[in-house]
This record gives C-alpha cells, structure tokens and sequence, in this order.
C-alpha cells in the first residue's frame, strides 16, 4: 500500500532538459489532473494549517495560483496575487530576485495585506527560494502579524529553505 505522499511524488512528471538544457523540470500539472491527487494533497494541506489563524492565503504567479485559492477557500481566507511586473491595476510595490533560471521581478497591491492579517505564502516548488524571498519580502513591508511559507514541494538539494530568516516556518508537503 503506498502512503499519500509517495501517491502524490509519483504523480509529479519529470521533464529533463526544460526549458533550457541542465533543467530538470517537475511538471505538477499531472497532478493536478488527477482528481485523487488533488484531493489528496489538497486535504494535507488544509490539515497542516487549519489551527495557525491564516487569514490571508498570498499565491505567486503563476502556480500559486492553483492551489492557493483552493486553500484560501477551505480555511475561510482571503487570496492576494503576487504578480509578474505591470500586470497588477492598482498601486504595487516591487522585489527583484536571481532564480534557477534567469531574473525577475515581482509585485504585490500596497493595499493587499493589513496589521491584524496572518499570511500564508504559497507556491509550487521551493528551489533556489529566491522567488519566494522576493514575495516574502514584500509582504514584510505591508506589516502583517506573522508570515509563514508553503509549498508543495522542494528540491532539497538546493537547500532553498536556507536563505528565509529563522522566525519565518517554511514548509513543503513533499520532498524530492
Ligand atoms: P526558485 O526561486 O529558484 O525557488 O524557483 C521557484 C520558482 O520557479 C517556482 O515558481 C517554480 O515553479 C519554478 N521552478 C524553478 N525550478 C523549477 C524546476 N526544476 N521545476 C519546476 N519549476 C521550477
């Protein structure tokens, strides 16, 4: 009998060379697909954060944007979008990072996240974790209560998890 995780890590596609050359890629979507499977996944992450009094669920575009909702909607929390450069409409602030492949920049509304709120920031794959420092970073600067970070899985050869700081828990439900 296989546990939920291996179910889950089996589910995932390994693209090789994608999208450029050294780049083993983990294609999540052939989860997703899986009605099980997101079930499945989908109540482990609710179990994991149902008792931390997460108010507001912030997705990074764009495969935070898959599960990061579904959360959102299963702990009664609100859902913000950090966004690549000029997509969001109303007043942003802005981070730039280096990641596995190439740089970027993202953005979040100033008027996105409040004192009172605790965040929940969510994406899919914890690699280099500079995407993930550049969200945190931003949302620092809103000044919500307390800020944790979830993904769905790592790539712990890259020990992403070591650029946060330590009072931020940084967590992903699987391991590769
Ligand atoms: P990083 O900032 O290096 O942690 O990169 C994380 C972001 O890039 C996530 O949004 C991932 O979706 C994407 N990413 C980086 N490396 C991979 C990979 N090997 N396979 C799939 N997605 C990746």
């Amino acid at each position: 009998m296989k546990t939920n995780e291996e179910r889950l890590i089996e589910s995932i596609r390994n693209i090789p060379d994608f999208p450029i050359p050294g780049i083993q890629f983990k294609d999540i979507t052939t989860l997703f697909k899986d009605a099980e499977c997101l079930q499945i996944l989908s109540g482990m992450m609710y179990e994991r954060y149902k008792n931390k009094g997460i108010t507001k669920i912030v997705g990074i575009e764009s495969r935070g944007f898959i599960m990061g909702p579904i959360l959102a909607t299963k702990l009664n929390a609100g859902f913000i979008p950090i966004r690549k450069p000029g997509k969001l409409p109303a007043e942003t602030i802005e981070e730039c990072y280096n990641k596995e492949y190439g740089t970027d920049c993202v953005q979040i509304h100033t008027d996105a996240i409040n004192e009172n709120d605790v965040v929940l920031l969510h994406d899919d794959l914890l690699a280099t974790g500079g995407t993930m420092k550049a969200a945190c970073n931003l949302v620092k600067r809103l000044n919500p209560k307390r800020i944790c970070v979830n993904f769905i899985f790592e790539l712990e050869g890259l020990n992403g998890k070591e650029i946060f700081d330590k009072n931020i828990e940084v967590e992903s439900i699987l391991k590769f």
